[in-house]
């Protein structure tokens, strides 16, 4: 059994397992099985050094290990190492771990496009934030604009990363969800309760629906069953959208070739982080 997993905590609600096992059970790698792995921080040192001997090949790092896993490694890419944090783990046959940061390219995938030449607005300073303004400035963006609710992250991660910081959301091509704003989605509710929970969202991220209309690109990181405030409203204003779980389809995916050297189903990988493909034992 060759196993891979999910490190992180809380991970109950990782959609990375259906994906990962779904896109292994199309290829016919029964003898692979991709787990979550709950392991709290004072733990994750010595566990995750303790997952190659157990027969791990890789792992992916979510909240709260990514920049933890990076100074574990003992080799990490020079994106990994240039933001900060890795989300992904390759355990090798000689004892030593690999990282990786698949969430920048896989930013870039779920775009569909180059962001080459384009303005960004980046909303957040935190963990995804960083790799999101590095994948852009990397990508050739023409100028990257960072705005936050606490305006000195978003001054220390624009002067780290060569970016700048904004005190209002800025005019741009591309507009980056980067907050955890929109996590409690606004699925069900009546329409003038989804109204006035979209009004409070965007009002939270300092925008109005008719600015959000001013943006042509719009990626949301934050994923839902139902789409967001912010993707609901620029979706309603002829804005090309990007989900959540596009990016987090297309960095699994990524993660996935890296580990198995085989090419991702993922179409597929995308029905079963949507729930919409029968989970695989
Ligand atoms: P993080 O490091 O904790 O950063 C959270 C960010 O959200 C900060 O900039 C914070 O601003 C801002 N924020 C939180 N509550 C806010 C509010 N009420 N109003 C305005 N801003 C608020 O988190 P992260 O790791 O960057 O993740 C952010 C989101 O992206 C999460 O929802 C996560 O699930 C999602 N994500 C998705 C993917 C994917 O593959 N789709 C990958 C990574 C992350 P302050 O600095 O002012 O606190």
């Amino acid at each position: 059994m060759t196993r891979l997993g999910v490190l992180g905590w809380p991970v109950a609600h990782s959609r990375s397992p259906a994906m990962h096992n779904a896109a292994l059970a199309a290829l016919g790698m029964s003898d692979w099985r991709y787990q979550r792995l709950p392991v709290p921080p004072h733990l994750f040192a010595q566990s995750t050094r303790a997952l190659g001997a157990a027969g791990f090949l890789g792992a992916n790092v979510t909240i709260p290990h990514k920049h933890a896993a990076l100074e574990l490694a003992d080799e990490a890419s020079p994106a990994a190492r240039a933001i900060g944090a890795a989300n992904t783990l390759t355990f090798r046959g000689d004892g030593t771990i690999a990282a990786e940061n698949t969430d920048a390219p896989g930013l870039i995938e779920a775009l569909g496009s180059s962001p080459r030449g384009m303005r960004a607005l980046v909303l957040g300073a935190g963990g995804s934030a960083r790799a999101v303004v590095w994948a852009l400035l990397a990508e050739g963006a023409r100028e990257v604009s960072i705005w936050n609710r606490t305006a000195a992250r978003a001054e220390a991660l624009a002067n780290d990363l060569g970016a700048r910081a904004v005190a209002h959301p800025v005019a741009a091509d591309l507009l980056v969800n980067c907050t955890s704003v929109g996590l409690e989605g606004h699925s069900g509710a009546s329409g003038v309760e989804r109204s006035a929970t979209e009004d409070r969202a965007l009002n939270q991220l300092g925008l109005t629906g008719d600015q959000v209309g001013e943006y042509s690109n719009v990626i949301d990181l934050v994923y839902h069953s139902q789409p967001t405030a912010l993707l609901a409203a620029a979706g309603a204003r002829g804005a090309r959208t990007v989900d959540g779980l596009q990016v987090l389809v297309a960095q699994g995916a990524l993660s996935f070739e890296l580990w198995t050297g085989r090419d991702a189903p993922r179409e597929l990988m995308a029905r079963a982080a949507r729930a919409e493909e029968p989970a695989p034992d």
